[in-house]
């Protein structure tokens, strides 16, 4: 299979290094089993070596220590570290740590960044993005976690749910509804609140992925705050611009995931056509049947149209920004999520009870796969985000535009002294 979409040459130096670093260096460690203290006491060598590289916190601009590479460069670097969960906390770019530095760079004071974005891109503090509450997350209008001005102070109180690394987190990004009295898009703010805050308590919650209380690299939590008390400077950017902010946060968020499911894709095709030329059953290789045949063709079509959809994206919020590519953003999602999940499922099919397994990463992948078609909004929102935006495009009409008879008498009256002698 071809991976194109080309770089100068320089760039493509670096992806080359990137993939024998993460495969030669990084894929060792899943065999660990590391929790994410011990993660990082293993990792510190393999980060300075990033660092050397120049390719830590890519995703900032040069001003914050970043290489302003833009979407598609990130897109492609994406791809690499998808391919292993503990590539992107190596190269400073993990969720949710990188959308909420993004984030910060955008909106915070001066003050605000001097305290939390150059910790948090120094890889000294984590961070959480403490948005979504049961059974409301498709539906942000419908959060009630309030922040109140009490003098010089906001009062919080409310449960967030599901909030990726808390239990890691020095700080939550937390969105809470400030105005209450205003347009449903203009009613809640972003806060910043540090996690040692009194009033803020923790229950983690197990999951597909995490399989609570075996340690894992990735953790969920429902994050409580009662009569939280932080300072009224502590809001990030405008009051009741939370909405906006999410927006700006999760658009170019949206491509790295997707592009780290293109790797995840690619690293299940590579086991399922490895499995495929190495296999012989009844009497042939199962590289051999129709039906295999079908999984390697299928699967690299939709890889391959994946992935230039999800370039596509980059390349459109690098020519006129996120807001302005919001329909090929949310296109990626719900295409390349399901995409990830059958080439994994073809993957693991064709190894039989060995992919089924712990003996190999694919079950695992598998677990991992499932919870992007409902992470960053369901599918099913982002469906009709631009299935909506499509039909605003269409005028109803009571006579079909391609109506054949209606087109016939227009033709007639148009060319109808031509056809006469
Ligand atoms: C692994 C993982 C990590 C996460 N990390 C974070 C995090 O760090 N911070 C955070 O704030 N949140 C996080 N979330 C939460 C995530 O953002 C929400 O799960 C998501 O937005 C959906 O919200 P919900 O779970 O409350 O689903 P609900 O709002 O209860 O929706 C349930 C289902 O209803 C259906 N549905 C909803 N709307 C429509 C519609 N318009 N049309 C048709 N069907 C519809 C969909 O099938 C949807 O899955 C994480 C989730 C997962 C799985």
């Amino acid at each position: 299979m071809t991976w194109d979409f080309e770089t100068e040459p320089e760039f493509e130096a670096k992806l080359e290094w990137m993939r024998g670093f993460v495969r030669e260096e990084i894929f060792p460690l899943e065999t660990l089993h590391l929790d994410f203290q011990t993660f990082l006491k293993v990792a510190a060598p393999l980060m300075q070596q990033v660092k050397d590289q120049g390719l830590w916190a890519a995703h900032l601009g040069p001003d914050l220590g970043g290489q302003g590479y833009g979407q598609v460069k990130l897109g492609l670097m994406h791809e690499i570290l998808g391919m292993c969960e503990y590539a992107p906390p190596i190269f400073g770019n993990q969720a949710p740590d990188s959308g909420n530095s993004e984030l910060i760079a955008l909106a915070a004071t001066p003050e605000q960044r001097k305290q939390w974005l150059e910790p948090l891109l120094a890889g000294q503090i984590y961070s959480a993005f403490s948005m979504t509450e049961q059974g409301t997350g498709a539906d942000p209008t419908q959060f009630t976690t309030s922040a109140v001005l009490d003098g010089d102070e906001w009062v919080i109180n409310g449960t967030k749910w599901f909030v990726s690394n808390a239990d890691r987190a020095d700080l939550h990004v937390l969105m809470a509804v400030t105005d209450p009295d205003e347009h449903r898009h203009r009613r809640a703010s972003m806060l910043l609140v540090p996690a040692d805050t009194p009033g803020i308590s923790l229950r983690r919650i197990g999951s597909m992925n995490d399989p609570y209380p075996v340690p894992s690299m990735h953790t969920q939590a429902e994050v409580t705050y009662t009569d939280v008390r932080i300072p009224a400077e502590s809001i990030l950017g405008k009051r009741g611009q939370a909405f906006e902010l999410a927006q700006e946060r999760l658009g170019p968020g949206r491509i790295h995931h997707c592009m780290r499911w293109v790797g995840v894709c690619r690293r299940a095709f590579d086991a399922l056509c490895e499995r495929a030329v190495s296999k012989s059953l009844h009497g042939s290789l199962l590289a051999d049947k129709q039906t295999v045949q079908n999984w390697v063709a299928d699967s690299a079509a939709a890889i391959e149209s994946a992935r230039l959809l999800t370039l596509h994206a980059a390349w459109k919020i690098d020519q006129v920004g996120a807001r302005a590519a919001a329909r090929e953003i949310a296109m990626i999602k719900y295409y390349g999520a399901p995409i990830m999940h059958d080439v994994i499922d073809r993957a693991l099919q064709i190894h039989g009870s060995l992919g089924y397994s712990t003996d190999l990463p694919l079950e695992h992948l598998y677990r991992w796969a499932r919870a992007s078609r409902i992470y960053d909004g369901p599918d099913e929102v982002h469906r009709m985000v631009v299935a909506r935006g499509i039909l605003r495009e269409y005028e109803p009409r009571d006579i079909p535009s391609e109506h054949i008879p209606t087109r016939h008498a227009a033709a007639l009256e148009k060319y109808g002294h031509l056809l006469s002698d």
